[in-house]
């Protein structure tokens, strides 16, 4: 059978939301009418998600389980699910229902129009706490000064995106990934929706700081040079100062001053050149450990039970 739609969540200790998320996704994706099938992305869950999704997939053949050998992060799920879906429209969804289902008919209705990528932009949010809501905000407005692509503000991974642009995605192998910076990158006819973020129905975010910094630093690697040129420009900076400080020091010990004596000034100029130096270092350690992932080609995921075909 042809397959219009695939959704895609990715699930990482969802139990008390699954009944829900399918009921609500089953109910709007029926209302529409057209083939569809949902792609439920087990990430190595350990509260028994995985036997909730294989008890819902035992009773209706459009869940299609992928279950993780492990956790792989919520990028490498939502890629995985690329990999599974059949669709000619392929949504990613979050499973807690912090994006609404209803609002899949409204970014269907701009695919229909034309649109190759449709994401849906976070208007309001419900129920965060203003520590994420500004990390949050900091984050895509930060991403989108320093980034190649204009990656749109305040956009998650909620979007549909076309088969055409699925299968451009699907070949885009690399293991630090930033799903909606990729989708921006790709080109093609995009829009985005407005939409109100809503609570999260059950649980806890799966998100704590630690992984938001992970995520933005793939980010920021993934899609520019920006940190390099920093440490160039601070180099340049640095020598600048120098250069204009040698000489003026020198007239002033000739002249007779002391004013740049003692260990403190030459203790303060090494700590913070040798402080320069170590962050330096340290961006260039990211860069070349992302190298060295990309080098060792190991697969992104390991699938322990892949759905039928
Ligand atoms: N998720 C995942 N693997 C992870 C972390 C999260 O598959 O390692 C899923 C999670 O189950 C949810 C989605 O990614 O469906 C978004 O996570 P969450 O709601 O915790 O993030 P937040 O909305 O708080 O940013
Ligand atoms: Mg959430």
């Amino acid at each position: 059978m042809k397959i219009t739609y695939s959704i895609i969540a990715p699930i990482y200790n969802e139990i008390d939301n699954l009944p829900e998320l399918y009921r609500r996704v089953k109910e709007v994706m029926d209302s529409h009418g057209e083939p569809w099938e949902f792609i439920l992305v087990d990430d190595g869950s350990t509260d028994g998600s995985t036997e909730k999704i294989r008890e819902l997939a035992e009773k209706d053949k459009t869940i299609r389980p992928v279950i993780f050998a492990r956790n792989f992060g919520h990028q490498v799920a939502i890629t995985a699910g690329w990999d599974f879906a059949r669709g000619d429209a392929v949504v990613i969804i979050d499973a807690d229902l912090q994006d609404p289902p209803e609002v899949i008919l409204e970014l269907a209705k701009k695919w229909k129009e034309g649109y190759e990528v449709v994401y849906a932009v976070r208007g309001e949010r419900e129920g965060e706490s203003w520590f994420k809501l500004w990390t949050a905000s900091m984050f895509y407005r930060l991403i989108y000064q320093i980034t190649d692509v204009k990656i749109p503000v305040d956009t998650g991974d909620f979007r549909l995106m076309d088969r055409k642009v699925v299968n451009v995605l699907k070949q885009m192998k690399e293991r630090h990934r930033f799903p909606r910076g990729m989708s921006a990158w790709v080109g093609f006819k995009q829009i985005g929706v407005t939409y109100k973020r809503a609570a999260r129905l059950a649980g806890v975010t799966k998100y704590p700081f630690k992984k938001m910094v992970r995520l933005a630093v793939n980010a920021i690697t993934g899609f520019s040079y920006f940190p390099l040129q920093v440490a160039t420009y601070f180099g340049f900076v640095s020598a600048g100062i120098s250069i204009l400080a040698i000489p003026v020091v020198a007239v002033l010990r000739l002249a007779g001053s002391h004013f740049f004596e003692g260990q403190a000034t030459t203790l303060i100029s090494v700590l913070f050149l040798g402080g320069v130096q170590l962050i330096s270092l340290g961006i260039l350690g990211e860069y070349v450990g992302r190298l060295y992932d990309e080098a060792k080609g190991r697969p992104l995921y390991i699938v322990r039970d892949a759905p039928e075909e």
